[in-house]
């Protein structure tokens, strides 16, 4: 079953309103999407985190040349071959979001051509479901005093609606973020809450900022740091008792055997469409169940990512393992996304804020031609 053809469909949509988080603002949504053909007629589908324009011309202009002719379902195989030609100079960064979405795409192909759901390629499901918490809470261009109320008004309906786990922002500036982490405590006694700095502050900051999470009882504060400092990881670590969760910039087993070697990560949460892929993904697992470390994959963009974080989880055996094990849970973000909610034919079906694993093959979520194409800015296909 030979490589017979890869298009990629670059897609933007403007929103409603703008948001932003500790580092910029979003006006926007993109994403590239990948789709690999086989001889026989079999395809799948992948993702690309990043920005979609970049992962267009790397997968189109590099890669896609260089796997036309393999055999699609060497998924192995291929990952090496695509990592092997351009180690010199795309060891991180946005050439391996490109291999991400190649190798999520051929997964779905692999499980179509099989017939069986990734999480089966996977090795197993040992959950039919998975819990989902609600990433949310960003900012709004208001005043404080009046977006502090409107984020635990946020957080609330979120509870309202079934989450019984939520992650808020934090990074804005710290009398802020104080504010708003015993607000929101305050509002949902009952709810796990988790932050996420997006790599905001320096060790100082962090360590009284971690120090509130832990008397909040929030469950992990997610990139305190810069990723490129795992050493400071373990220091912050040693101060302050809060989980400390990072990962969704580091790819490759090579990248998360650095950052978890140096012992400061309690979560590692490697991306699907940008870590490597599944591929890359199930190697990070190895290295950082070795460790002693659970995996919780980030999850941002489309159905197909969710979809194979979904898969992740599902066959995911949680350390060190008990009879009634508390499992990872699926990454929802709440934002507006037309490309995550209009542009699926088969989409994930959730209840009770919890994502049921589809059974059907590949990645089990479809595409809708024609809905998609209403916001692709650029179709590119290469064909052997
Ligand atoms: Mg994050």
């Amino acid at each position: 079953m030979r490589i017979s053809c890869v298009r990629t469909y670059r897609l933007a949509c403007p929103l409603g309103e703008p948001f932003g988080f500790s580092q910029w603002r979003y006006a926007s949504r993109h994403a590239l999407l990948v789709r690999v053909s086989a001889d026989g007629g079999a395809e799948g589908w992948g993702e690309c985190y990043g920005p979609a324009a970049v992962n267009q011309a790397a997968i189109m202009s590099f890669y896609a040349p260089r796997i036309l002719g393999l055999d699609a379902l060497q998924t192995d195989v291929v990952w090496h071959h695509m990592w092997r030609a351009s180690l010199d100079f795309a060891r991180r960064g946005v050439m391996m979001a490109a291999i991400s979405g190649l190798d999520m795409a051929l997964w779905d192909l692999k499980g179509k051509a099989l017939g069986v759901p990734v999480s089966e390629l996977m090795g197993g499901r040992h959950r039919d479901r998975v819990p989902c918490y609600a990433t949310g809470m960003y900012y709004k261009d208001r005043p404080e005093t009046q977006l502090l109320p409107e984020l635990v008004q946020e957080a609330a309906g979120c509870r309202e609606r079934g989450f019984r786990a939520l992650k808020i922002k934090l990074g804005k500036n710290l009398a802020f973020d104080a504010d708003l982490i015993r607000a929101v405590r305050k509002a949902l006694l009952d709810a796990t809450l988790m932050a996420d700095a997006n790599h905001a502050y320096d060790v100082p900051e962090a360590t009284v900022i971690g120090k509130l999470l832990a008397h909040e009882g929030f469950a992990w504060f997610e990139e305190p740091l810069s990723p490129e400092h795992p050493q400071l990881y373990r220091q912050l670590h040693d101060a302050v008792s809060v989980p400390l969760a990072t990962g969704e910039c580091e790819q490759t087993r090579f990248g998360f055997q650095s950052l978890l070697s140096a012992g400061g990560v309690d979560v590692a949460q490697p991306d699907l469409a940008y870590c490597g892929g599944p591929s890359e993904a199930l190697k990070i697992r190895a290295i950082a169940s070795s460790l002693g470390v659970n995996v919780v994959p980030h999850a941002w963009g489309t159905m197909l990512n969710l979809a194979a974080a979904a898969h992740f989880l599902a066959s995911d055996y949680r350390q060190p393992g008990r009879a009634e094990p508390a499992p990872g849970m699926l990454e929802l973000d709440q934002t507006e996304n037309p490309l995550r909610d209009e542009i699926f034919r088969t989409p994930l079906k959730f209840e009770n804020a919890a994502c049921i694993v589809p059974t059907g093959p590949g990645l089990g979520v479809e595409v809708d031609l024609i809905a998609m194409k209403n916001f692709c800015e650029k179709e590119e296909e290469g064909a052997a």
